[in-house]
């Protein structure tokens, strides 16, 4: 079976590329019918927070992605990691390396000035440790070796070869015994049966030091598999740049919070962020698992773009049900202080609401009127419309309305239509005024929809307030 893993690095949020490359572990995993593992990279102990990790496991929550199976602690395993240098060590593919931080620090000072690559030199890579270094602190380094090359079918890159001169010996276990970032990825992956590695192409290079530690161990006991390999290009801003905070919010949870985006219209952006089938834009999470494979992945890097988003986002709104939606912005209202929210209200007005909205937090602004208190806040557009002969219209309007017997959508659309033909107006001298007077604003849905949603009692308020 077919067995793939996200394993970020608990160091930040998570961020656009690092949900990208869990929704690519996670459609390529249930496409096939295989399974999908969480591993979190804790190693590095001093950019790694509980603050991280818990906003990992929220934003991959939040997004409709499940793994199978508990996350896997990559700290828990160091013991495991250990072992196997030491077995990497006993069977020759790894040797203790003496050299003191000074004598390397000097090393690369050289290369540098011989304008030579900077990499380990290999000084201890066939020396046999003497009297001198009885007691000594020693790295272990993986002997990689220096004949040939290595190739890589990569699923996404496609055939990338390099020279085994270019790999160096580097460090798998450190002078304190703990095991490196590189020999932890192979030794996790491995032991938590992972066939298909699918991520981010500045990784690329990483795979080619990583293989050797399979072939070494597959040499020494079998069943170390090299995985199959699918380097995905990275993120860039609509600027060409690779994509950073400067382009704006990064962190999953910023999408949700700031830009109001709803998770399936984020899942469908992240999934043609790099992937395509055809031309289409609207795919939905069932779609995405019959449809995804890796040849639909592109080669060169996706560029953000927020007008797309948008797009999308406006289409998952449409779409949503009324019910989650009011939910979503009877919360946004309580965090601005709208009180005394009625759910059934908003749930009833979603339909008119969310035919304008691109992000949840349009709809709220959009859903505001419903809950507004008498006298109510005009914006300055709506102000200065509400002259002197719009109030006289209002008081019209007021006086052929409280007669109304049949106040919905229609009907009050009927009896406004009589009352301007009556007066011998264009409908917009009453509908104007009408909307002013009703929600304090110059846009809102359909006045006649307005109306019909604030009820009788409320509508005629609202008109009374502002009438001459
Ligand atoms: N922890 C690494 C990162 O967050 C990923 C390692 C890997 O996928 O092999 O960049």
């Amino acid at each position: 079976t077919i067995i793939t893993r996200f394993a970020p690095s608990p160091t930040g949020y998570l961020h656009l590329g690092g949900a990208r490359t869990a929704l690519f572990n996670w459609l390529y995993a249930r496409h096939h019918g295989g399974k999908v593992l969480l591993r979190i990279e804790d190693t590095d102990a001093k950019r790694s927070t509980q603050d991280a990790i818990d906003k990992i496991f929220a934003g991959l929550e939040w997004l409709g992605l499940d793994f199978d199976g508990p996350p896997v602690f990559q700290t828990d395993r160091a013991e495991r990691h250990a072992e196997v240098a030491h077995m990497l060590l006993d069977h020759g593919h790894a040797y203790r390396c003496y050299a003191t931080p000074e004598e390397l620090e000097a090393m690369r000072a050289e290369q540098r000035a011989n304008k030579q690559p900077m990499r380990y030199d290999g000084r201890w890579r066939d020396r046999e440790p003497g009297p001198e270094q009885e007691g000594a602190p020693f790295t272990v380094r993986l002997k990689v070796p220096k004949e040939g090359e290595t190739k890589i079918v990569d699923e996404v890159q496609g055939t990338v070869t390099v020279k085994n001169e270019e790999i160096d010996d580097y460090i798998i276990l450190r002078a304190d015994g703990t095991p490196t970032y590189m020999l932890a990825v192979v030794v996790d992956d491995h032991d938590m049966g992972v066939t298909h590695v699918i991520r981010g192409d500045d990784h690329l290079n990483n795979a080619f030091r990583q293989l050797p530690i399979y072939r070494a161990m597959q040499q020494i006991e079998g069943g170390w598999n090299d995985p199959v390999y699918a380097h995905v290009p990275l993120i860039h801003g609509s600027d060409g740049a690779k994509l950073s905070k400067r382009h704006g919010a990064v962190g999953v949870e910023a999408y949700r919070d700031e830009l109001g985006v709803l998770p399936e219209a984020l899942f469908n952006y992240l999934l043609r962020l790099g992937w395509g089938h055809g031309d289409r834009e609207e795919i939905t999470q069932a779609e995405a698992i019959e449809l995804f494979d890796l040849d639909g992945v592109g080669r060169s890097p996706a560029r953000f773009d927020l007008k797309k988003l948008q797009n999308l986002n406006g289409h998952y709104i449409r779409e949503a049900d009324d019910a989650r939606l009011a939910d979503l912005v009877a919360a946004e209202l309580a965090t601005s202080g709208t009180g005394d929210i009625d759910r059934e209200l908003l749930a009833r007005a979603m339909p008119v609401l969310k035919t304008r909205a691109k992000d949840t937090h349009e709809l709220t602004e959009n859903a505001r009127f419903l809950f507004a208190k008498r006298p109510l806040q005009m914006t300055d557009k709506a102000a200065a419309l509400l002259d002197d002969e719009a109030r006289v219209r209002l008081g019209q309007v007021h006086d052929a309305l409280a007669a109304e017997t049949d106040w919905t959508t229609d009907g009050l659309e009927a009896t406004t239509k009589a009352l301007a033909e009556r007066l011998e107006l264009g409908l917009g001298k009453l509908a104007q005024p009408l909307r002013a007077a009703l929600t304090g604003s110059t846009t809102s849905p359909g006045i006649f929809d307005v109306l019909a949603l604030l009820g009788k009692e409320e509508s005629l308020a609202r008109i009374e307030a502002q009438a001459a």
